[in-house]
């Protein structure tokens, strides 16, 4: 069985060499505008001038080819230059899109989270500021070189759009090409719903470069597609007597004081409150028991219940 191997230098998220050593040697890690970040209620302010993104030419035809490759800490998908983000302050050009993923036994890796929340994994789309910039290389490190839209995944059923990434995972040792495709199937179906901040890479060297948009729902992919994820790729190479696993490849929450995420929609209590509304939902379903209980034992009390009850 031949795996997706990889052939950069390794990069590492845990352990003595993990992202709390990367400002050691890579100085903005440990500086501002940091990510990925919580989205939680007190750092979130509606923005009713926060339009539908636009997508340009990402229906990509099945005679062009994608390149996959394994760059050591993520998958790499190249993407055209002829796929953009319109609306936006400049135009932006994609450059490529890879994911971050948890392991089999804690699949919880995606960077972002909501309200303390982590979903399965996290799919971004890189581009950069052409309106600026000649290439990716030159944008990554100007305030506003870069764009990323962000994906979160969660378990649900068989994604096909996303199984045509996943199966050449197997099948594809060094570099992988295979077939165009419509890259918007892999995004939500609502691209008016997002969480938009300006944060960094979330690896180093952590340029503090990136508008991100993040959308709201996630997408699903199945159970196996996600095992598939997180078991498939390596860190090593292919001879390496102590072949090292590609997991985790997410890096944490990072500070978020001062500073405020926009966000394109009104939220509702449901989504933001998972801290505070299931432990009210408890403390009333006790409440209404005592009340019922007590209803039984004394005849006297059918008013007062009625009472507290409002
Ligand atoms: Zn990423």
């Amino acid at each position: 069985q031949q795996r997706l191997i990889n052939l950069f230098p390794l990069l590492t998220f845990s352990g003595p060499d993990g992202e709390k050593t990367w400002p050691k040697k890579y100085p903005y890690c440990g500086g501002v505008f940091q990510s990925p970040i919580d989205f939680h209620n007190d750092i979130l302010q509606y923005d009713s001038t926060l339009l539908p993104l636009e997508l340009e030419g990402y229906n990509v035809s099945s005679t062009d080819q994608f390149m996959l490759t394994n760059n050591g800490h993520s998958v790499r998908m190249s993407l055209l230059p002829t796929m953009h983000i319109r609306n936006l302050p400049f135009q932006y050009t994609a450059a490529q899109l890879h994911l971050h993923w948890g392991n089999r036994n804690r699949p919880e890796g995606s960077e972002h989270t909501i309200s303390g929340r982590h979903f399965a994994a996290e799919l971004h789309i890189v581009h950069y500021n052409s309106d600026k910039y000649p290439d990716v290389t030159t944008a990554i490190d100007k305030s506003d070189g870069l764009a990323v839209l962000a994906v979160l995944i969660e378990a649900g059923p068989l994604n096909p759009s996303y199984e045509k990434i996943f199966n050449h995972f197997q099948n594809v040792k060094y570099k992988g090409e295979f077939p165009g495709f419509d890259i918007q199937e892999l995004l939500p179906d609502r691209l008016d719903e997002y969480y938009r901040y300006e944060g960094s890479l979330t690896t180093p060297p952590c340029y503090p470069s990136v508008l991100w948009t993040v959308f709201r729902h996630p997408v699903k992919v199945s159970q196996e597609q996600l095992l598939a994820l997180e078991t498939a790729l390596y860190c090593t190479q292919a001879n390496d007597p102590t072949p090292l696993e590609m997991v985790n490849n997410f890096r944490h929450v990072q500070e978020f004081d001062e500073r405020l995420v926009s966000v394109s929609f009104h939220q509702d209590q449901q989504e933001f409150s998972h801290n505070t509304t299931f432990p009210k939902i408890i403390g009333s379903l006790f409440f209404f028991l005592f009340v019922a209980q007590w209803d039984q034992e004394s005849k006297s009390t059918q008013r007062l219940s009625f009472d507290l009850g409002e």
